[in-house]
């Protein structure tokens, strides 16, 4: 098969993308399946306007004028002699040099067009008919799987940073469940609170080395569910996860944390899990 990269024609072997890119990484993409008949693109400019529509929803650019990508998905067909079948067009947010949430200002997108010779006309399904079985409307709800399907996480903390944030939680019914890539404590007194494990939240490694700490520590233990509000009157309030270790957080919304300074515990918990941390790498 004859594929299209990135401003390249080239065989399906040469046909290559980054490890780095933000689709495989994040995601971070978007695509269309387009129906080919008799070498015709069937509904094309239904696909292309979609497309439009999910790449301007996700904020990715579109990679050029519509009428360039139908030449491209017609200039497929005719390489590849495609009569029925569909053509696969996806677009990344693009790679940058290493996997960052944070996509650079500089990024640009890649573009990836790949035939699929199928007889589509000839599908004994169209006499026999299908069975379906009903199921759980589970997409984008397991939030317990570190899964790479992060494109919700990318698009709160690029919220976050465009408007003069560092990060974000997520609020659900007015609960707090936790930040794009970390779990969310706070401390009211001497009491830490975090919300417990279930598949609204990732069961964050370092999260549960400090709930283990805390208790150790003289902290009482709340693993429950608590509200923004709550979250915006305690004293103190951090994130955890294994790149950020514990972070404070010091402001939530236009509301400041405390004195608007880290915390003393949370301070002590970082050092605390810095500490115990180190001892875990001895022999
Ligand atoms: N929650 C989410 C959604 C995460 O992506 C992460 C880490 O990436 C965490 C929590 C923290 O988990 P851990 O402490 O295992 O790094």
């Amino acid at each position: 098969r004859i594929c299209y990269v990135n401003g390249q024609f080239v065989s399906e072997s040469n046909a290559n993308i980054s490890i780095f890119d933000r689709g495989f990484l994040f995601a971070d993409s978007v695509y269309e399946v387009n129906l080919v008949l008799h070498k015709a693109l069937i509904d094309s400019q239904g696909h292309l306007t979609r497309l439009a529509y999910s790449l301007n929803e996700v904020g990715i650019p579109m990679p050029m004028p519509q009428d360039e990508l139908m030449a491209i998905q017609r200039a497929i067909i005719e390489k590849n002699q495609l009569v029925h079948g569909a053509i696969y067009l996806q677009v990344t947010r693009g790679q940058d040099a290493d996997r960052d949430f944070l996509p650079s200002k500089t990024i640009q997108p890649n573009v990836v067009i790949i035939p699929q010779p199928k007889n589509l006309l000839e599908n004994p399904l169209a006499d026999l008919g299908i069975r379906v079985m009903a199921f759980p409307e589970i997409r984008w709800a397991k939030r317990n799987i570190k899964s790479t399907g992060l494109l919700g996480a990318v698009l709160a903390k690029q919220a976050a940073v465009d408007n003069g944030f560092d990060d974000a939680w997520f609020i659900e019914a007015g609960l707090v469940t936790e930040g794009s890539a970390n779990n969310a404590f706070i401390i009211k007194g001497n009491r830490l609170i975090t919300k417990a494990p279930n598949a609204q939240i990732l069961n964050g490694i370092t999260r549960r080395a400090i709930l283990t700490m805390a208790t150790t520590h003289g902290l009482t233990l709340e693993e429950r569910d608590f509200s923004l509000d709550e979250a915006k009157s305690a004293d103190e309030a951090f994130v955890t996860s294994a790149t950020m270790l514990v972070i404070p957080v010091i402001q939530i919304d236009e509301t400041i944390i405390g004195d608007g300074k880290p915390g003393a515990l949370t301070k002590q918990m970082r050092q605390i899990y810095l500490d115990t941390g180190l001892n875990h790498q001895l022999p």
